[in-house]
């Protein structure tokens, strides 16, 4: 293999990885690409290995599971004395549990990393912490009056203000959260109490970090379908529900309408993201970064239409007459949900320090996702349905 070369014109030397949440959606990606393109080892730790399980085997060996839990292993230590960069994607990260499970989404998410970061700083070890866009929490603009005039109605399913009002940016962007009734914050309040604290290792220990914040990543593996690789009555993002909803022919939820925004990035641009970070650490040393697609933005709603009209595509089946049904949030997620307006992630920063940009636009990156869960799933989901219940 000839010396790959990093973003200065240096060859890049191979470096040992812990990657904890390895057996997620993200971690799963990343094992792969790091594997396929990379001279670079991976110690994957995790409580579940489904997700990986076929790059296990690998023949060169550069992937070692380790099964553990971060919460109370002593092994953990060792792990991240081991390597030359340590990785931390573990947390609950589903919507469903931040009102139901906030004290389980608290600890996951600032508690748990806390030995990641201590055991880092103390052992001089790089750390890349997976954060989230939702640390951003609400939009300025979604305070503005309904009939303000920064607020113009494009449609009945969109409004319009001045970029200064939602774009994000993460040097200047306050974050916005609801009242402590509204659990739904739990997890972003987490997530940016642990920001800080990395945020401050750095500037007080001398820790060589790096915050990522993603913004909406899908694609194949992301989280599981209720029933078939995970609870029936599990709750997983929207990508899993509206795909769950279509293999079983039932109509997509659209909670309070539909009329939160999101931008959708694939999964294997991100990916891109996060393997220049990891090979340039000059560049992205105390950075944090948005990582996202600003050109796909949808509402909830347009993303359930575009996924009807592709699953349909993809299946061969016609759409469904009635595709989908409006819930109300606190049917859907219970007591203390509330959600983020609107997304759009600024890219000044990951573009100046790593030239990054993404490339797929949303119906590509449905095409493929949606064609990939078509193959994984639709027998499995056709012989749950017709299994005869018990009576
Ligand atoms: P995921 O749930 O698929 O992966 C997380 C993995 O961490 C799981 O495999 C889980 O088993 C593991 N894990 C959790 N707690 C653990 C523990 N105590 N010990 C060992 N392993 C543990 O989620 P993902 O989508 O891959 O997200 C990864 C990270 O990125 C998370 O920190 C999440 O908050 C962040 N994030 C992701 C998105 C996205 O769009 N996918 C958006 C915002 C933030
Ligand atoms: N959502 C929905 N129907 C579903 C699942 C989710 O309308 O079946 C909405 C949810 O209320 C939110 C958006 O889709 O506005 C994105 O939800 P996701 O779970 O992906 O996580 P989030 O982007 O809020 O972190």
């Amino acid at each position: 293999m000839e010396a790959r070369l990093d973003l200065d014109g240096k060859p890049i030397k191979p470096i040992t990885i812990c990657m904890i949440g390895a057996g997620g959606f993200i971690g799963s990606h990343l094992c792969e690409k790091l594997l396929a393109e990379t001279p670079h080892t991976v110690l994957a730790v995790d409580v579940y290995y489904d997700k990986i399980k076929h790059l296990l085997e690998h023949p060169a060996g550069r992937i070692q599971f380790h099964r553990l839990n971060i919460k109370n292993d002593p092994r953990l230590e060792g792990l991240i004395k081991m390597s030359d960069l340590t990785i931390n994607l573990a947390a609950i990260c589903t919507p469903a549990d931040y009102n139901t499970r906030p004290l389980d989404t608290i600890y996951s998410n600032f508690i748990d990393a806390l030995p990641v970061v201590r055991y880092c700083s103390e052992n001089g070890k790089r750390l890349i912490h997976f954060s989230t866009c939702e640390v951003y929490g609400k939009t300025i603009g979604s305070f503005l009056p309904k009939d303000h005039h920064l607020r113009k109605v494009l449609s009945c399913s969109s409004t319009f203000y001045e970029p200064d009002f939602y774009l994000l940016k993460e040097d200047s962007s306050p974050c916005i959260f609801g009242p402590i009734e509204k659990q739904r914050w739990s997890y972003a309040c987490a997530k940016q109490l642990i920001e800080r604290l990395i945020y401050a290792e750095g500037a007080e220990n001398g820790l060589e970090f790096t915050i990522v914040r993603p913004f909406n990543w899908i694609g194949p593996r992301m989280d599981f379908i209720p029933g078939v690789d995970g609870p029936s009555e599990g709750v997983p993002r929207v990508l899993a529900c509206f795909s769950n909803n279509l293999l079983r022919r039932e109509p997509l939820k659209l909670v309070d309408g539909g009329q939160s925004q999101r931008t959708f990035v694939y999964i294997k641009d991100a990916i891109e993201a996060v393997l220049l970070m990891i090979e340039n650490p000059a560049r992205v040393n105390g950075q944090i970064f948005n990582v996202g697609n600003p050109n796909n933005e949808v509402t909830v709603k347009q993303l359930a239409e575009i996924m009807t009209e592709v699953y349909s595509k993809v299946s061969g089946e016609p759409p469904l007459e009635v595709p989908t049904i409006d819930v109300s949030s606190q049917e859907f997620y219970g007591e203390g949900y509330d959600d983020s307006d609107k997304r759009i992630p600024d890219m000044t920063i990951i573009n100046r320090q790593l030239g990054w940009s993404p490339k797929t636009s949303l119906q590509d990156l449905l095409d493929s996702t949606l064609t990939y869960q078509h193959k994984t799933y639709a027998e499995a989901i056709k012989r749950a349905m017709t299994k005869p219940t018990a009576t």
